[in-house]
C-alpha cells in the first residue's frame, strides 16, 4: 500500500468535515493532513464531497507549488513515510451488537420502504442478506453493517430514510452517523470495507457490480441477480486498498447518472488484479429529464 506524507483526513464525525471554500456548504469538505505532524495544510487544501455540484479539489502539490515551495523541496517532503495500516490496527465491532441490531423489532423505515417495493418477505430476505440492522438513535433509523470477507465487522453506518419515498433524510441536518460513534468506543480505528463484501464468499466466479449507495446495491440485487452487488458508500472510498478483495473478478462499475467519466477515470487507481468495465446503462438509456434530475440506478430500475 502506498502511503504518502499528505493524506485526506479520515472520517471521524462531523468535526472532521469542513465548509467547502468553493461552494460554502458545511460538512462537505475533506481537508488534507500532514501525516508527519498530524496538522492540516491550508484551509483551502482538500476535496469537496459534492463531486458533481461543486467539484472543488485542491491537492497539496498544487498548493505547495503555488506557494513558493520549489520543486526540489516538494520532492524531498512528498515521499512515502507512514507505515501501512496493518490488520492489527483495524478496530472491529462485537458480533453480538450486530446480531441484536439485525434482530431488533423496532421500526426501520428503510425496510418498510423495501416492503413497499415488493413485500415484507423480500424486505426481510434483503435485510438478512445485507446485514441491515435497526438503530434507535433516530426513530426508524437503519444500520448498514460493513462486514468484510473475513466476516469481521468494521462498523455500521447509521442513516435515516423516508419510509414512503425511500430518500435519505437530510433536513434539518444530514442524518448519518456510525455505530462506533454512538457506542462511544474509545480509540476506534475505522477502516471501511465495501458494503456487502461478505457476499463475495458465496460465489467465487460471479461478476461483481459496484454502486455508490447501499440502498442502490440492495435494490439492484433483486433486479439484476447475475451480479454480486456491493456499495462503496462514497466515490472517494473506491480505491486500490478497498478493491483488493476483488482480485481475479470481473467487475462492473455502475455510476449514477452524469457520473460516467468520474467513475471510469477511477479504474486506473483500483487494484490491477481485477477486470473492470463501466456500465453505460444509465448514460445510454435515461431520458433528458431523468438526466437533468441526476437519477440513480435504483430509481431507474424501480421505474422500469
Ligand atoms: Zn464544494
Amino acid at each position: 500500500m502506498k502511503d504518502y506524507r499528505y493524506i485526506l483526513e479520515p472520517y471521524n464525525g462531523l468535526k472532521t468535515r469542513h465548509t467547502c471554500p468553493n461552494c460554502n456548504k458545511k460538512y462537505e469538505f475533506t481537508r488534507y493532513i500532514d501525516n508527519q505532524t498530524g496538522d492540516y495544510i491550508n484551509f483551502n487544501v482538500g476535496i469537496c464531497n459534492r463531486l458533481i455540484k461543486c467539484g472543488y479539489h485542491n491537492k497539496p502539490k498544487q498548493y505547495l507549488d503555488n506557494n513558493n515551495s520549489t520543486k526540489s523541496t516538494f520532492r524531498r517532503t512528498y515521499i512515502k513515510t507512514a507505515k501501512p495500516k496493518s490488520n492489527a490496527d483495524i478496530s472491529f465491532i462485537n458480533s453480538e451488537i450486530m446480531r441484536k441490531s439485525i434482530s431488533s423489532n423496532n421500526l426501520n423505515y428503510f425496510i418498510k420502504y423495501l416492503a413497499s417495493l415488493w413485500d415484507l418477505e423480500i424486505a426481510y430476505y434483503l435485510a438478512e442478506k445485507y446485514n441491515i440492522g435497526t438503530s434507535k438513535y433516530w426513530k426508524g433509523a437503519t444500520v448498514f453493517w460493513q462486514v468484510d470477507v473475513k466476516n469481521n465487522i468494521r462498523s455500521g453506518k447509521i442513516m435515516l430514510y423516508n419510509p414512503t419515498t425511500g430518500n435519505r433524510v437530510k433536513e434539518p441536518f444530514n442524518h448519518i452517523t456510525w455505530v462506533h460513534k454512538v457506542l462511544q468506543l474509545k480509540r476506534f480505528n475505522l477502516e471501511q470495507c465495501l458494503f456487502g463484501e461478505h457476499l463475495l464468499l458465496e460465489d467465487m466466479n460471479k461478476p461483481v457490480a459496484i454502486v455508490e449507495s447501499e440502498k442502490t446495491a440492495i435494490i439492484a440485487s433483486i433486479y439484476l441477480p447475475e451480479f454480486i452487488w456491493l456499495a462503496c458508500g462514497s466515490l472517494n472510498n473506491l480505491n486500490e486498498a478497498r478493491t483488493r478483495v476483488l482480485k481475479g473478478r470481473d467487475v462492473v462499475l455502475f455510476p449514477d447518472l452524469n457520473c460516467y467519466n468520474l467513475w471510469n477515470d477511477k479504474i486506473p487507481k483500483l487494484t490491477p488484479f481485477a477486470n473492470y468495465r463501466t456500465s453505460t446503462l444509465l448514460r445510454d438509456n435515461a431520458t433528458e429529464s431523468e438526466k437533468h434530475k441526476g437519477l440513480d440506478l435504483a430509481d431507474y430500475l424501480i421505474k422500469i
